[in-house]
């Protein structure tokens, strides 16, 4: 329903705010778009920044970890490894307890140069390491689909609040899923740029050579919106791309016909209900005139054995610099080594576990075994996308194997890392891909499926998942 509310020129009283979003809430009124978002007034905008606060706090999500402002325009929720100056940013650590920002991410600066705000902090697994949200200090979000449910991770609560009706739209991080997974768990859409595209200045690393910052929103379009304001080439960021920029959301075409590859092997791994829905994914896609293709792709086990040789080695080289002396809440030993081994101490057990796993890989006598031949795969799954390229324009794939899992149901971290299969080889090639919700499994919950482009070919990528989002009309 739209409301038209008389919108006096003055800053809101609190009781006004209050009278006005019980009006709000007894008509329903659903949170609006981004893109809708962007013609409101400063008056409607502090309104909606107040609504989503107070309903953020009335949720039990858990989605938002802080409420804090950084200007006057379009809220966007924040995961809380990107830096906003002035605010806390903790990782979703303990050890990052009490350290505030000094400076702002480059897409802090972006989005603000945009008419946007930063508005609250998202929740999210610890050093963005995990696939459920489980592992934050903060404790475990909840899926909105069903609060037994995890919202998947590690851009959990930037997911769920986006998905929940608690944050127009979002900012993640996805180093081997993280923004498309949860997305796909919450029923929402989320994209991953190509690497390079967007700034990692400011964002916490955790494996540099796969961290991507990228949007989280209610549909396609606002992603294009959002992706279009934060990318940027960055000086800051040796590994940024200066090739040109040209406006997606300003070009976006629903009806432009692709080649699409499908992978019919490659999905035997997922569970029954999700090759039902690429099947029918596939269908949909034919009959809105795209080209289907149909190519194999190499086991996905090569591509978990080797992205957490490659995220682990660079994890363990990102967080030794979190030991209480250079940053990190302090506890004191008698002697530096126990601070040492105290300070660390208060990482959480995921976090140990891929620090020493890192490390391992990267010791002598290991090294060649493992980092050196993840290195050379990694080559190898690059090219076999190249390959596929060659003839399609993008691939549909399955961004998880199962819809959201239990809250304590993944107490394995093997099987916890498999999960991941579908989402981090197209890290480890630094190519684009969005994940949008196609349909919903016998219990309701959100089944998504994913979009993934050339490099630098976002346009495309929004192009098709657009003229998918269109015909397939999924509905909360
Ligand atoms: N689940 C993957 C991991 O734990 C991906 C995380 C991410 O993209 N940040 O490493």
């Amino acid at each position: 329903m739209n409301l038209k509310i008389n919108i006096p020129k003055t800053t809101f009283s609190y009781n006004h705010k209050i009278f006005l979003l019980t009006i709000y809430n007894m008509l329903g009124q659903q949170v609006i778009t981004l893109k809708e978002a962007l013609t409101k007034s400063r008056d409607e905008l502090e309104l909606l920044r107040f609504e989503m606060e107070s309903k953020a706090k009335e949720s039990g999500l858990n989605a938002y970890i802080d409420f804090s402002l950084a200007g006057e325009g379009v809220p966007i929720l924040i995961k809380d490894n990107i830096q906003v100056k002035g605010w806390s940013i903790t990782s979703g650590s303990e050890i990052l307890q009490g350290y505030v920002a000094p400076y702002n991410a480059t897409v802090i600066n972006n989005l603000q140069k945009k008419g946007f705000t930063p508005f609250g902090r998202a929740n999210m697994d610890e050093f963005a390491m995990g696939s459920t949200t489980e592992s934050s200090f903060y404790g475990v979000t909840k899926n909105p689909y069903g609060e037994d449910r995890v919202p998947g991770g590690s851009s959990g609560g930037s997911a769920a609040a986006v998905a929940g009706g608690i944050a127009i739209a979002a900012l993640g991080s996805d180093t081997g899923g993280s923004i498309r997974q949860p997305a796909s768990y919450c029923g929402c859409v989320g994209m991953k740029p190509t690497y390079g595209r967007v700034s990692r200045f400011g964002l916490a690393s955790y494996a540099s050579s796969l961290d991507q910052i990228g949007p989280i929103t209610q549909n396609v379009e606002d992603a294009s919106i959002l992706y279009d304001a934060i990318a940027s080439y960055d000086e800051k960021d040796s590994t940024s791309s200066s090739l040109e920029l040209v406006s997606t959301s300003e070009n976006l075409d629903a009806n432009r016909k692709f080649t699409i590859a499908v992978t019919d092997n490659y999905i035997a791994e997922a569970n029954p209900e999700i090759q039902e829905a690429y099947a029918k994914t596939v269908k949909v896609l034919e009959e809105l005139g795209h080209t289907i293709v149909h190519k194999t792709m190499a086991n996905t086990k090569y591509d978990i054995a080797t992205y957490y040789i490659v995220a682990t080695a660079e994890a363990t080289t990102n967080l030794a610099r979190y030991d209480g002396i250079r940053y990190g809440k302090r506890v004191e030993g008698s002697n530096l080594e126990e601070t040492y081994i105290n300070t660390r101490a208060q990482f959480g057990d995921e976090v140990k576990r891929r620090i020493m796993l890192g490390n391992f890989v990267l010791s002598s006598g290991y090294y060649d075994a493992y980092y050196i031949k993840a290195q050379k795969v990694r080559h190898l799954i690059r090219d076999e996308f190249n390959k596929i390229f060659e003839e399609a324009d993008l691939i549909l794939s399955p961004v998880a194997p199962t819809v959201a899992p239990k809250i304590g149901s993944t107490q394995d971290p093997l099987e916890m890392y498999k999960s991941d299969m579908y989402t981090i080889a197209i890290n480890l090639a630094g190519l684009p891909a969005i994940s949008l919700p196609v349909a919903k499994d016998r219990e309701g919950m959100p089944i998504g499926l994913q979009l993934i482009g050339k490099a630098f070919d976002e346009q495309a990528v929004f192009d098709g998942a657009l003229s998918l989002e269109k015909a397939v009309n999924y509905t909360k």
